[in-house]
């Protein structure tokens, strides 16, 4: 994955926000007029800080990542923030329905830049995640929901390792 144009030097108009990848994919570029509409439109206030790091988060295409992840992102882009100030963020962002925080592992909160229902690998000897094919999985039997509730979705989690040779039978 290419590194983005720094979001300094587009929020003061010396570089172009970029409008295709280089697969000439034209959302990965998130130019910053639709990033402030976005926000606006999930009822954020677009500030500098909410602008630079939705710049990191959205202007790659979907993606998977955690606090942590994103304030290595923007040190190195020389985003002024905190690491509280990215937490924040990411929870204003998941609150307002731009992000979905996926339920991995107790000790690490991901956040997904594409907040439709989809279903998930897991790679667990790697901490990564990956979004299923399409047609990875079909639910067909669900449990009915308790009385008075309702299913809201249905997210699924494959966990990956890597095989075992050793574990494999022999023919
Ligand atoms: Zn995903």
């Amino acid at each position: 994955m290419s590194e983005p144009v720094p979001f300094q030097a587009v929020f003061n108009g010396r570089v172009p926000a970029p409008q295709l990848d280089a697969n000439g994919t034209p959302r990965r570029g998130c130019p910053l007029s639709d990033l402030r509409d976005r926000l606006r439109r999930a009822g954020l206030r677009p500030t500098r800080q909410r602008l630079s790091l939705g710049w990191l988060l959205f202007g790659r295409g979907d993606r998977h990542l955690t606090a942590e992840m994103l304030y290595d992102e923007a040190m190195r882009a020389k985003v002024p923030v905190s690491l509280a100030t990215v937490y924040n963020t990411l929870h204003q962002f998941t609150e307002a329905g731009l992000l979905r925080q996926l339920a991995l592992d107790g000790s690490k909160a991901y956040f997904d830049t594409n907040p439709s229902e989809h279903h998930h690998f897991y790679l667990e000897d790697e901490s990564q995640v990956i979004d299923m094919p399409d047609c990875g999985i079909t639910v067909d039997s669900l449990p009915e929901a308790p009385e008075g509730m309702e299913i809201a979705g249905v997210e699924v989690i494959v966990r990956l390792r890597r095989a075992r040779p050793n574990a494999r039978r022999q023919s």
